[in-house]
């Protein structure tokens, strides 16, 4: 049995455990009270009393997904991306060094041109894995979506 008090007149009774979750009519007053889900909520008379008689009987709130952490990417996604990041710098501060040499008088040459052509090969060579990284996190982000 679960005891309910009447909001309307503070009458408390008792109903079977069956109507759980439905309402019943008060003996004292007539007023239909509805009846809580006692499982669900440890004092269900508290929060009877702070229900309006018109309320529908589900008074407790539905149980919400928990919310999903914020995506963090793999060990191997940040690697990949450290990787193309450290080989495109590596790339382009060679490729500035062939430049400088071809600008200076000394160094000037197929030497300079040699460099300047390595550097932009590794920076480029370092992209691929910056854009394995991206994408990677891109189609996890699709596929949690679905
Ligand atoms: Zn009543």
């Amino acid at each position: 049995m679960i005891e309910v008090k009447c909001p309307g007149c503070g009458e408390s009774f008792e109903v079977p455990d069956g109507l759980c979750g439905e309402s019943e009519r008060c003996p004292a007053c007539g007023l239909d009270v509805p009846i809580p889900n006692q499982s669900a909520k440890p004092d269900p008379i508290a929060l009877l009393q702070k229900a309006i008689p018109t309320a529908p009987p589900a008074l407790h709130a539905p149980n919400r997904p928990k919310p999903k952490k914020a995506e963090r990417p793999t060990v191997t996604e940040s690697a990949m991306a450290v990787f193309g990041a450290v080989f495109f710098v590596a790339g382009l501060v060679c490729a500035v060094i062939g430049v400088v040499f071809l600008l200076s008088d000394e160094y000037a040459g197929p030497g300079a041109v040699f460099i300047i052509f390595t550097g932009l090969g590794v920076a480029i060579s370092g992209l691929p894995f910056w854009a394995i990284h991206h994408a990677l996190r891109y189609l996890r982000r699709i596929a949690n979506a679905v």
